[in-house]
């Protein structure tokens, strides 16, 4: 029964060749050969050494044996891709933020305020300026203004650097780095530049204080998931980092103590004023020079702020209100990690 016959795999195949034979004498003569050739085959077929041509038991078996190999290759190179669900490269990784726990002010003792994570803020360069005022704007409609009242808690940071004059960070230096911190301080509390400043050993010191603007941000545009900010003097803290960008740095090099009191700094404020992640960016992100609409004028921190460090997603991610909201452009070197002009950020 389970025989393969010859003439069953044979005989459909001449049948349609032979249908196509128009002459009569012709398609009998095919036929003829055709049936003798098959008997040939039927005859070598028949001697018992060749029983696994027909037989189909024989080719179900091989083609199971065969088979397996297969398989097998093909379940060892499957597996991989099933069990690694990503590649690490394929994306940015995403950031979990942890919850922002209360810090409050421990104590206030010879101009030092302790605050409860760690963070101590000297006060004696401390100055005031114009009270914090402004309005925000619906950014889906940039030219109606929204609030009836002016706002005056801070909405976002801006981080900065101080792009003043530098000594080597050694023990041997340490009259000339003191000098130059102070004269810095001095300068900034004049011109009320910024909310605070973290010098080269990683002080806080408050310029400004919070309740008021400061002179840090110049024309700026920035833009959250709700609402648009224009002049962010008003709307915005400013913390900068001393330290500059020498001619060739892809960004300014700050030290570990100030990565960590930018940290505490960073937390203290975001907890005390609810400051979303979103709104802590960098000068050069939302600088805008109106005259001839481009973005940048001010570039500090234009690449690598340590924003991790600092507790917070990459925000140079996020797209810039200046180019999306407000139709600014930008030039070929604002993107290359190149510096076109570096200044004094508070000097605007
Ligand atoms: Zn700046």
């Amino acid at each position: 029964m389970n025989r393969l016959k010859p003439r069953d795999v044979l005989n459909p195949m001449i049948e349609a060749r032979a249908s196509k034979i128009q002459d009569p004498v012709a398609k009998l003569r095919f036929l003829k050969s055709t049936d003798k050739r098959v008997g040939q085959v039927e005859t070598v077929l028949s001697r018992p050494q060749y029983w696994w041509l027909r037989n189909r038991k024989f080719w179900l078996a091989l083609g199971f044996l065969l088979m397996i190999p297969v398989l097998s290759l093909y379940r060892s190179t499957a597996r991989p891709e099933l069990a690694v669900p990503a590649s690490p490269t394929a994306g940015p990784k995403p950031f979990r933020e942890a919850p922002l726990e209360k810090v409050w002010l421990v104590d206030t003792k010879s101009g030092v305020e302790s605050w409860s994570n760690g963070l101590r803020v000297e006060t004696r360069f401390t100055t005031a300026n114009r009270p914090r005022e402004y309005f925000v704007w619906n950014r889906n409609q940039p030219s109606s203004s929204l609030t009836q009242l002016p706002e005056r808690k801070p909405a976002g940071i801006v981080f900065h650097t101080t792009e003043s004059t530098l000594e080597e960070l050694e023990e041997q230096k340490l009259r000339r780095l003191k000098l130059l911190g102070e004269s810095l301080l001095q300068y900034v509390n004049k011109e009320k530049a910024y909310h605070y400043v973290i010098d080269r050993f990683g002080r806080v010191f408050r310029i400004v204080q919070e309740s008021d603007a400061a002179n840090h941000a110049g024309k700026s545009t920035w833009a959250d998931g709700k609402w648009a900010y224009i002049g962010l003097n008003d709307s915005f803290l400013a913390i900068s980092f001393e330290t500059q960008t020498a001619p060739g740095d892809a960004a300014p090099i700050i030290s570990e103590a100030q990565v960590s009191s930018g940290r505490m700094l960073t937390r203290m404020l975001r907890a005390r004023y609810g400051i979303a992640a979103e709104n802590c960016v960098t000068h050069a992100q939302v600088s805008i020079n109106p005259s001839n609409f481009q973005i940048g004028y001010h570039t500090d921190w234009a690449g690598n702020f340590p924003f991790e460090a600092m507790g917070l997603p990459d925000n140079y991610t996020l797209p810039l209100a200046s180019l999306h909201l407000f139709g600014f452009n930008y030039d070929g070197t604002f993107f290359g990690n190149r510096r076109p002009h570096v200044e004094g950020c508070s000097q605007q």
